[in-house]
């Protein structure tokens, strides 16, 4: 019997991970979930230190697949995935940055999305089976999500991005990749991107293209985010410790992927959780009342402009209750449990450029503004528990590379740019352009996909 997931919402079948990876969102709208989660035990967890990080995900990622994927082809994917440097640095004490920034878009998303591309892909290629990946993106996820599927047999890439609203360095690493991805270049905005995206999705004429969307709330995306923590506890923590982990939170995909780690069996003292300005959590973790933002508060950190996380329906139903996709709480979760292993402040715009500033003057430490959040939220965690002596680990989601403009403004010099940006930012650029018109986006995407011969 493999594991089966069920939705958030309750009202769908529940499904093997095969399953839950190929369709993305559940028929009910709500979220893949495990009701119980398969346990590491603690002999288990006990050899990880001695275990590079590929080898780690596939212990953690086993127990997923186990009865659906041979264990020496989940070993194969995740040494291809993984094939980048996890840097730990210890900051003082026993507190540690972990940077999840050197994979080939220079954000954390691309540990998830390397994985479930190749799971998505490998299910895929027993079925004989050909898949369209459409996304819009404001930057990152496009970035991430195009270099993942990237030559993986099987998938064709389009990505539509808005012209005017992203970064150079955004745009390069999404437009010189060749093969099987696609930019799109609209001449508009984000919100024009995904409506396209999302009336293409429920379009008959398009019918015989088989579509999906590989978003962030797909399981696939959450479960490989679990594996950064058993790693750093592996190497910070002795066997049994409990750790503390700080993630700067958005969407809440990563601190779930914590949440996970805990219920696999990982020992986590707490779970830090700071948001920017789009404080709904916070405010919700204290007085048990869910109101969403809307519409989002725009902020440095703006990966993490979100005003209603699509996560919180998992971690609500951790705690026993539940949320529906539009923010409806209709069973209260467990309110002083969360507050047992949570902690959440909202960090603005000020104090998070502070501490860039801080944190570089007192330790050379160098962060940019989602890592900034993180610190900002540790140090306010700081404040209301002492640490005793025991482990932490803050977490850079970013390259600093990325960001050069606000770097330069707040401390007054650019960033070094990896070797990999750099090579991409000398490849030529190859993009297709396309007003905000949904019929033309139609056509281009018919005559992509026609029947050959
Ligand atoms: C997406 C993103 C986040 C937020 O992660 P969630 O899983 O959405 O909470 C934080 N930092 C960076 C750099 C990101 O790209």
């Amino acid at each position: 019997m493999t594991l089966q997931f069920t939705s958030t919402n309750g009202r769908s079948p529940a499904v093997n991970l095969r399953e839950a990876l190929l369709a993305g969102q559940a028929p009910d709208r709500g979220l893949y979930f495990l009701r119980e989660f398969p346990r590491l035990t603690p002999a288990e967890i006990a050899t990880f230190p001695g275990l590079p990080y590929h080898e780690i995900a596939c212990r953690v990622l086993s127990k997923y697949t186990d009865g659906l994927m041979e264990p020496a082809v989940l070993a194969a994917l995740c040494r291809d995935a993984y094939d980048f440097a996890i840097p730990l640095e210890k900051v003082y004490d026993r507190v540690h940055l972990m940077r999840l920034d050197q994979g080939p878009t220079a954000s954390f998303k691309d540990f998830a999305a390397r994985m479930m591309a190749r799971l998505m892909g490998r299910f895929l290629q027993e079925d004989h089976r050909r898949l369209t990946i459409l996304t819009a993106t404001s930057g990152d996820t496009g970035a991430a999500v195009a270099h993942a599927f990237h030559n993986i047999p099987g998938f064709q890439v389009i990505v539509l991005f808005p012209l005017a609203e992203v970064s150079l360095s955004q745009r390069k690493l999404m437009t010189v990749l060749k093969g099987n991805v696609r930019t799109v270049a609209v001449d508009g905005k984000f919100d024009d991107c995904q409506a396209m995206v999302k009336q293409a999705f429920a379009d008959p004429a398009l019918g015989r293209i088989p579509l999906s969307s590989a978003n962030s709330i797909n399981i696939g995306r959450l479960l490989p985010q679990s594996v950064y923590y058993f790693y750093a506890a592996s190497r910070v923590a002795r066997p049994g410790e409990p750790v503390v982990f700080s993630v700067p939170s958005g969407n809440f995909g990563d601190m779930m992927g914590a949440m996970v780690a805990k219920q696999m069996g990982l020992p986590v003292r707490k779970i830090v959780v700071p948001v920017n300005d789009n404080d709904a959590f916070p405010r919700f973790l204290a007085t048990g009342v869910y109101q969403k933002i809307v519409p989002s508060r725009n902020s440095v950190s703006n990966a993490m402009n979100v005003g209603h996380p699509s996560n919180l329906a998992r971690l609500v139903s951790v705690y026993g209750g539940q949320m529906d996709e539009t923010g409806v709480l209709h069973r209260p979760p467990d309110l002083a449990a969360m507050r047992r292993d949570l902690f959440s402040s909202s960090i603005s715009n000020d104090r998070t450029r502070a501490t860039i500033r801080e944190v570089w003057n007192q330790y050379q430490l160098l962060l940019e503004a989602h890592g900034a959040v993180a610190w900002t939220g540790f140090r306010d965690w700081l404040a209301a528990e002492p640490l005793d002596g025991g482990p932490a680990v803050v977490l850079e989601t970013a390259n600093p590379a990325k960001f050069p403009e606000e770097i330069e403004k707040t401390i007054g010099f650019s960033p070094d740019v990896p070797p990999a940006m750099e090579a991409m930012n000398k490849l030529p650029e190859d993009y297709d352009r396309l007003g905000p018109d949904y019929g033309k986006f139609r056509d281009y995407l018919l005559a992509r996909h026609a029947v050959p011969g």
